[in-house]
């Protein structure tokens, strides 16, 4: 018995420590890896769920890292967050996703909007909403079609500051949407004193939904509620054709999920806006 018990503690602190180490080689190799250009971005389609065009992608950034492989961001972004050189990677993948997307739309095809992730970090730089200007003059991307998601915790800090720069990005032109809503401490009043243009209810409920009439009854009345707003609604993580119905009947403007795709490189994203381009 005691024997186990040892041999069950040892086994708690080798597994610790694999996971310190491994995040100190993370945070390490973190600092170098855009110089070494191991990141990469995908796109995930938002499609419009009555007419089935795609209409936006998210951009979803990977780390091909040198000896171990895709790190999901799940598992960087916090460490990147954490050591600070989340605002030079948040500006690579702006800048990245931006680029991509006018050339798209210098292939000819119908112009979809990109959207990209922000971090708390990046909202609090003094010279945020210079570097997206810039960012948009240096790509010559029509801020239309260029869209900012922030999550509500970031709203939580710092409000004051954070409803200015929010008014100063929509002020460039470029849309915002709420992510992830409804799974933290949400707060009707953000819906209020944000100069927010899209929500995106959180994949809980949207998974939720054909299990039980809560998560319906929740997912319909945020839809009712952005619309009085004048706000759009898209939905994160359907995976099922049910789900999606379900959304349509809500009237739901924008699904995205695996029901419609993962996300996938560019040049597969491109080809398929090509496929889909009624013209
Ligand atoms: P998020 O912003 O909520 O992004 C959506 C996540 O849900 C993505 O995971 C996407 O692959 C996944 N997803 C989409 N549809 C489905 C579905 O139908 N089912 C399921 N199970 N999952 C689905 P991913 O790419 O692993 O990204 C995870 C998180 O990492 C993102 O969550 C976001 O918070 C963060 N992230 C990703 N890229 C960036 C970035 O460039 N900057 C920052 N700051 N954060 C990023
Ligand atoms: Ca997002
Ligand atoms: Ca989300
Ligand atoms: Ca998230």
């Amino acid at each position: 018995q005691a024997k186990e018990t040892g041999k069950n503690k040892y086994q708690l602190y080798q597994s610790n420590y694999d996971q310190l180490t491994r995040r100190l080689k993370l945070e390490n190799d973190l600092q170098c890896a855009l110089e070494r250009k191991e990141f990469y971005l995908v796109y995930q389609p938002q499609v419009d769920i009555s007419t089935g065009r795609i209409v936006g992608a998210e951009a979803l950034i990977r780390w091909n890292h040198s000896t171990m492989g895709i790190i999901p961001p799940d598992e960087f972004i916090p460490i990147a967050e954490d050591i600070g050189c989340i605002t030079a990677i948040g500006e690579w993948v702006m800048r990245e996703a931006c680029t991509q997307n006018v050339c798209w739309i210098d292939l000819g095809l119908t112009p979809i909007c990109v959207s990209v992730n922000l971090s708390a970090r990046q909202l609090q730089q003094e010279r945020f909403v210079e570097t997206v200007c810039d960012i948009l003059a240096e790509t010559n991307l029509d801020p239309n079609f260029l869209r900012l998601e922030i999550t509500e915790s970031m709203m939580m800090q710092n409000t004051a500051a954070s409803i200015r720069t929010l008014h100063k990005l929509r002020g460039l032109g470029v849309s915002l949407a709420i992510d992830d809503f409804g799974k933290g401490y949400s707060s009707l009043s953000y819906l209020k004193d944000f100069p927010v243009n899209v929500l995106k209810i959180d994949r809980s409920f949207i998974q939720g939904m054909t299990q039980n009439d809560y998560d319906k009854a929740i997912v319909s009345s945020i839809i009712t509620l952005a619309h009085n707003l004048k706000i759009k609604v898209v939905a994160e993580g359907a995976e099922m054709i049910e789900e999606v119905v379900c959304l349509l009947h809500y009237g739901c403007d924008e699904v995205q999920g695996y029901s419609f795709s993962k996300p996938m490189l560019a040049e597969d994203l491109g080809e398929l806006l090509r496929i889909d381009d009624p013209y």
